[in-house]
């Protein structure tokens, strides 16, 4: 008996629970076929995703004792090249709920109908899965609050343990049937070009260690602080699947020292659960990435302004924490959580510009885009999501600034034009007086840009534009 395993974004080797199946079902005698699958589409729209999602990959596949073997070509071509090459008996892979991930498994079990081989899948990328937190009566939930009150009540799943000598033993070595796979592989791997802050299995324990062995304690507090190294990092492993949420949960379990303050424990918890109410969100509302999830918000009149997305995309507002937060992104493919909510908002409700063309560019941009996290936080900077920030509330970024980054530590480290400019004026470089200017030799309108809107202005705007369409005018 032949199991394949397929690899998706689920690059580990521990607590992996298609290869733990598919490595307990089987018998001495029975091989093992370790897999991935390369869409031609990938190499070309290739962006920083791909770029550490492969790098992840590489260092799977290097770091992997059983030899991996890479199909090429649409799913059906692909597979249809499996097939006729090796006598699969079971495909054994991890599913999605949503999104491409979704669609892709839908088609794949209709092309499997009817074949000799039998398609066994599993949930494992979430704690729990869409469907699984519902109302006592029945039913999803939409806010998050209740949602992560239930949440918490639930078993969590325990670690699916792989038997790493029984998968060394079974693996088998198809590779020269699948050349062109493995040409392909190589073809992206040597697209990948940035190096990243941390990739693969290894370095996600490493910093998981780190982060469970002091950080956590204070996380409640620090968190929102893009300064200071307060939160986890994990959104990059948990977006190839470098690490499981699970065995996360579980390593905090055991290591947590429960006679200290767990605030901080707690409060990192519940951030799981957004990723899995995101997650049930995107499975109930699969056209939110391109659809308001409240339906009286469609069709805002958003603006429609190159230039000033220009701006925006490039971290040239003069906005400082806005323009350092952008280039963080632009830099690493990563932001911190409140900048995402401040840039988000900035972008919506200071540009009146469509939420569409934000998510769309994070999308480009971050090594940890998740379409379930990034379409809710959009829309929940949007105001046009579940649970979001009610149109109203508008941030201000000169006072989200002065409250997250109150001496300016972050903005200097990403805008170097604002490295001698004095605290008073570094939320606000516009307010300084000329003489300042030339003491920070930053000159306001050459050096570093003056706002490109007024805050209060746009605000005004904002929820003018959202009453309007509320009220039906
Ligand atoms: P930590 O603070 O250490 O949190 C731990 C983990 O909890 C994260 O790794 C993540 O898996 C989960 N988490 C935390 N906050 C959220 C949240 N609000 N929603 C869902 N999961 C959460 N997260 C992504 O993983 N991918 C995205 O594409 C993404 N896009 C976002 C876009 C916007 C506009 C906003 C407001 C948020 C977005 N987030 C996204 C959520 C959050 O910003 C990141 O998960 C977080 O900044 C990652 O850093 P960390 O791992 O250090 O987080």
């Amino acid at each position: 008996t032949t199991r394949a395993v397929w690899f998706r974004r689920d690059l580990r080797l521990n607590d992996h629970t298609a290869l733990a199946k598919a490595i307990e079902d089987s018998g001495q005698d029975d091989d093992i076929l370790l897999l991935f699958h390369i869409h031609p589409d990938l190499n070309k729209s290739f962006h920083a995703t791909h770029d550490y999602f492969f790098q992840t990959l590489q260092k799977l596949v290097e770091g992997t004792k059983a030899p991996f073997h890479f199909i090429e070509g649409n799913l059906k071509e692909a597979f249809d090249d499996l097939f006729e090459n090796v006598d699969v008996d079971y495909v054994y892979f991890n599913i999605d709920e949503s999104g491409f991930g979704k669609k892709r498994d839908d088609s794949f079990l209709e092309y499997m109908e009817g074949k000799q081989a039998e398609a066994c899948s599993f949930m494992d990328h979430h704690m729990h899965g869409a469907k699984e937190v519902t109302k006592k009566s029945g039913g999803y939930y939409k806010v998050f609050t209740p949602y992560y009150k239930q949440w918490k009540q639930y078993m969590k799943p325990p670690v699916q343990k792989v038997d790493h000598s029984k998968l060394e033993e079974l693996a088998v070595d198809y590779m020269s049937s699948f050349q062109d796979g493995k040409k392909a592989y190589e073809e992206l791997i040597g697209r990948t070009e940035r190096s990243f802050d941390g990739v693969g299995e290894e370095a996600a324990w490493e910093r998981f260690e780190t982060f469970v062995d002091g950080p956590i304690y204070d996380y409640d507090k620090e968190r929102d602080f893009p300064a200071v190294d307060g939160t986890s990092l994990m959104s990059r492993y948990l977006r190839t699947g470098a690490v499981s949420v699970r065995s996360l949960y579980h390593y905090m379990q055991d290591e947590v020292d429960f006679r200290k303050n767990t605030e901080g424990v707690e409060t990192y918890i519940s951030e799981l659960a957004w990723r899995d109410f995101y997650n049930m969100i995107y499975h109930f509302y699969p056209e939110s990435k391109d659809k308001e999830v409240v339906e009286k918000y469609r069709g805002l009149p958003w603006n429609n302004d190159e230039e000033l997305f220009a701006a925006w995309k490039k971290g040239e507002t003069g906005f400082p924490i806005i323009d350092a937060a952008m280039r963080q992104l632009n830099e690493t493919g990563w932001m911190h959580n409140r900048l995402r909510m401040a840039t988000a908002s900035f972008l919506t409700k200071d540009l009146l510009m469509d939420w569409r063309q934000g998510e769309r560019y994070f999308a480009e941009k971050l090594i940890d885009y998740d379409p379930a996290s990034n379409i809710g936080g959009w829309q929940w900077a949007a105001s046009t999501g579940t649970d979001p920030v009610p149109y109203f509330r508008v941030f201000n970024p000169t006072r989200q600034s002065e409250r997250f980054d109150p001496h300016g530590r972050f903005i200097k480290e990403w805008v170097p034009e604002l490295v001698d400019v004095p605290k008073k004026y570094i939320h606000d470089p516009s307010k300084m007086p000329e003489n300042e200017q030339e003491k920070a030799k930053c000159i306001i309108g050459e050096d570093y840009p003056s706002p490109v809107v007024d805050h209060k202005t746009m605000r005004d705007r904002a929820i003018e534009m959202f009453k309007d369409k509320k009220d039906g005018s």
